[in-house]
């Protein structure tokens, strides 16, 4: 099974989207929003918030 290039998830069979570099490198896109950040704003997962989020819960939010 194929896992996205940039969270990590792994897609499942159907789903998903390849994207081949002009270098010939391959990456696997679980959805638009991973591609999207991936391809686009070329941030690193461990900077995004919205993916943080969903291993970590912190509790006490500040305002
Ligand atoms: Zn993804």
């Amino acid at each position: 099974m194929k896992k996205c290039s940039f969270c990590k998830k792994e897609i499942k069979p159907g789903t998903g989207k390849m994207f081949v570099k002009k270098d010939g490198k391959l990456f696997y896109f679980c959805s638009r929003k991973c591609e999207m950040h991936a391809l686009k704003l070329k941030r690193k997962p461990a900077n995004m918030t919205w993916l943080t989020k969903k291993s970590k819960k912190k509790t006490g939010d500040k305002k």
